[in-house]
């Protein structure tokens, strides 16, 4: 009996270190891969158990990420409670065996707790490795593979290390830039770890649609630099972190101060570029939120000082896509990256918010509309002289 304890005790030591370690009744929490989180799980009762989902550091927007993996010998329902704590749950569980592949849980396979900040998983595990996260998992390695992938389809990309994180990692940027072309446009994605539904697969098929094979996306690539940093806080991703990057700072309130290493990194780049002699002439920072989609503007103030981009391609978006653009304006004084690219640079901007639980395909879709027609937006106000100064 002691000696069980003890093993037990063992048990719970590890995992809360973040260790693999199988339990008493041969169910196994694995919380040892990139964008794991799940902290103090404990046995409550046969095939019951009950963990806490703990944000990095405080205060902290209210986004409680969670990954873990679970298997057990015998297949069986396991009962396993999240405890948020002071937060409520946001993420519908999403489950998957291969990292690639995800469905979200039905409503008959969790239960909400609002009074007391819990949710309740039943989980049906068995001695093959059960993924579940709050969003798909996307750790840096995931995304760097993504623009491996991309470079190799077109070598004309420039992949470069544009700045280290906290952590000392590097930090990727993709570059496609002609020398005599001076037009740029810039994206950043994924400032915000759990974001994957706007801030990855939105943003990558995007992405994707700029460097498509139709005549608009040619021409475009033929008059547009395009500047992006895919993923820009690669160690909250790998971290499991709800927000922050590895100093605890909410790198989308860092766009006046750049006290960040990450934010600094895009920065000087950006400003390296302008010194060249490139224009920014757009900007786009892709997010998730849970009352999304919606698209955040310049306010009304502001936008009466530009070429009308924005409401010239939300025009065009609406006139071929179903779900109509939803907009937002926000103040300009905010340290949020688009505002840094309106404020320094005169570029038009926009945060792109997709919503926490949308049909993926929708999402690609959203993707990929929204591009075609910023860049018929675009080289239209380029032909129309638009970007003369
Ligand atoms: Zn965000």
């Amino acid at each position: 009996m002691l000696t069980r304890y003890l093993l037990s005790l063992l048990c719970l030591v590890f995992l809360s270190q973040g260790c693999k370690q199988q339990n008493t009744d041969d169910v196994v929490f694995d919380t040892s891969f990139a964008s794991a989180r799940l902290a103090d799980i404990e046995k409550t009762a046969n095939n019951k158990f009950k963990a806490n989902v703990l944000p990095e550091s405080e205060p902290i927007n209210p986004s409680p990420w969670y990954a873990f993996a679970v298997q057990a010998e015998d297949s069986k329902t396991v009962q396993l409670t999240l405890d948020y704590g002071e937060y409520q749950h946001r993420y519908v569980p999403k489950v998957s065996w291969d990292q690639l592949h995800w469905t979200s849980l039905d409503t008959a396979q969790f239960v909400l707790d609002t009074l007391n900040h819990t949710a309740t998983l039943f989980l049906e595990v068995s001695s093959r490795k059960l993924y579940v996260a709050a969003q798909e998992i996307e750790t840096s390695a995931d995304t760097y593979a993504w623009m491996e992938k991309i470079v190799g389809e077109h070598p004309e990309i420039e992949q470069l290390v544009a700045g280290k994180t906290v952590l000392d990692k590097d930090n990727l940027a993709l570059v496609h830039e002609l020398t005599d072309v001076e037009d740029c446009i810039v994206l950043v994605a994924r400032q915000h770890p759990p974001e994957i539904p706007g801030g990855t697969i939105g943003f990558k098929s995007f992405y994707e649609t700029l460097f498509s094979n139709t005549e608009i996306a040619k021409a475009f690539r033929e008059n547009f630099n395009i500047y992006t940093f895919p993923l820009l806080n690669p160690d909250g991703a790998d971290m499991g972190n709800w927000r922050h990057n590895a100093n605890g700072v909410d790198l989308n309130r860092d766009w006046i101060d750049f006290s960040q290493p990450e934010t600094q990194m895009v920065k000087d780049f950006v400003e390296g570029k302008v010194k060249q002699g490139k224009k920014i002439r757009f900007a786009l920072d892709f997010h998730t939120s849970h009352s999304g989609p919606y698209i955040l503007v310049l306010d009304s103030i502001n936008e009466l000082k530009t070429a009308a981009i924005i409401p010239d391609w939300i025009k065009k978006i609406d006139s071929s896509f179903s779900a109509k653009v939803e907009v937002r304006r926000r103040s300009q004084e905010l340290p949020y990256c688009y505002n840094y690219f309106f404020n320094v640079f005169g570029a038009e901007s926009v945060t792109y918010e997709d919503g926490d639980e949308t049909n993926r395909d929708t999402i690609r879709k959203r993707g990929q509309v929204y591009a075609e027609k910023l860049m018929q937006t675009l080289m239209t106000k380029q032909k129309n002289g638009a970007f003369s100064n």
